[in-house]
């Protein structure tokens, strides 16, 4: 299968403000991630608040630049393309976000904010033809016409994540990357909107990221997932491998906590503490000190854990580890 948009070694950092006294720190949200889309395919991407998934989705998108590593669109690194092919690929690579509302203009009607991308990426097209697209693309995500006349404010929550969608999607994207697409809407609606992207994606011209922390969303809509932790891919695998048997720590810990038939509370992992802050990302593995394996460990295998960054190892169940779970 192909690769379509892939992270190699991506690190991104920020500087962070000092206190009164203090010097200007350094902030990692990326971590020398490696990461590979598959055309036609929806990758998931789940870890906790802060542990990263919204750099890595606007870093695939080049809408966040690595401080090393790089970033290839059809085996081309983003960063060598001209600003004038950037703004060319922007056709070809979406983003959805969280918030339906702070996306869209308050004042600008649904059907101006939808037909926008056509006017920049599909000039050749005469106003009927975008017009009719606009309606063609409204309809597939659950609107009618009379929407296009508008405002978001006269929308739902969950209409107007519906516009968001159809603003992706109707430049015709190779890759979107929704970040947390419906985390923000009531759970009937939450459906709805999964059914559509289930949909959109199922016919394999779209290669979808989905960032969740949602686990349940991720099993429903996902070939595969990968996991971040502090900024760093933990272990990635097929979904059904994965959920079936989780090989790190960390993974096994996350699912756990999603309830399930058949597997009893006392099995549920509850982890030690709050996400390190990636100001001051602990040395060897950065989960060492909330992993539940690693308290088991004898001194030995600790030491390892706390000095060795473990790499991630393995095709197509890559993980990240020094002693994965199931060996
Ligand atoms: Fe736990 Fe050690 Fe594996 Fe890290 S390398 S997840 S600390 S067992």
């Amino acid at each position: 299968m192909k690769s379509l948009l892939r992270a190699e070694g991506v690190t991104v950092r920020f500087e962070a403000p000092g206190g009164a006294f203090d010097a200007r720190r350094t902030l990692t949200a990326l971590d020398e991630v490696s990461l590979s889309l598959t055309e036609g395919r929806t990758l998931g991407l789940v870890g906790e608040s802060g542990s990263g998934k919204s750099t890595l989705g606007r870093a695939l998108l080049g809408l966040q630049r690595p401080s090393a590593g790089r970033v290839l669109y059809r085996d081309e690194a983003l960063a060598s393309k001209s600003p004038e092919a950037l703004r060319r690929l922007r056709r070809e690579l979406q983003l959805v976000f969280q918030d339906p509302y702070a996306s869209l203009h308050p004042r600008r009607t649904v059907g101006a904010q939808v037909v926008e991308p056509l006017e920049v990426h599909r000039p050749e097209l005469s106003r009927a033809e975008r017009e009719a697209k606009v309606a063609q693309l409204l309809e597939r995500v659950g609107l009618g016409p009379a929407h296009a006349a508008r405002l978001p404010r006269e929308l739902s929550g969950g209409q107007r994540q519906r516009v968001v969608i159809a603003r992706a999607l109707i430049a015709e994207p190779k890759v979107v990357v929704a970040d947390e697409p419906v985390s923000a809407l009531d759970v009937s609606i939450q459906a709805q909107l999964l059914n559509l992207l289930l949909e959109l994606t199922s016919g394999g011209g779209l290669t979808l990221l989905l960032i969740s922390h949602d686990l349940k969303v991720v099993r429903r809509l996902c070939a595969e997932v990968a996991v971040l932790y502090l900024g760093r891919v933990v272990e990635q695998a097929p979904t059904p491998d994965l959920f079936a048997a989780p090989r790190h720590p960390y993974t096994h810990a996350l699912l756990s906590a999603v309830p399930r038939v058949g597997v009893p509370v006392k099995e549920r992992v509850v982890l030690q503490g709050e996400l390190p802050t990636p100001l001051d990302v602990p040395t060897g593995c950065a989960f060492h000190p909330r992993c539940p394996r690693y308290a088991a460990l004898g001194e030995p295998d600790r030491q390892r854990c706390r000095t060795q960054r473990p790499a991630l190892e393995g095709a197509p169940r890559a993980v990240a580890c020094h002693f994965p779970l199931g060996e």
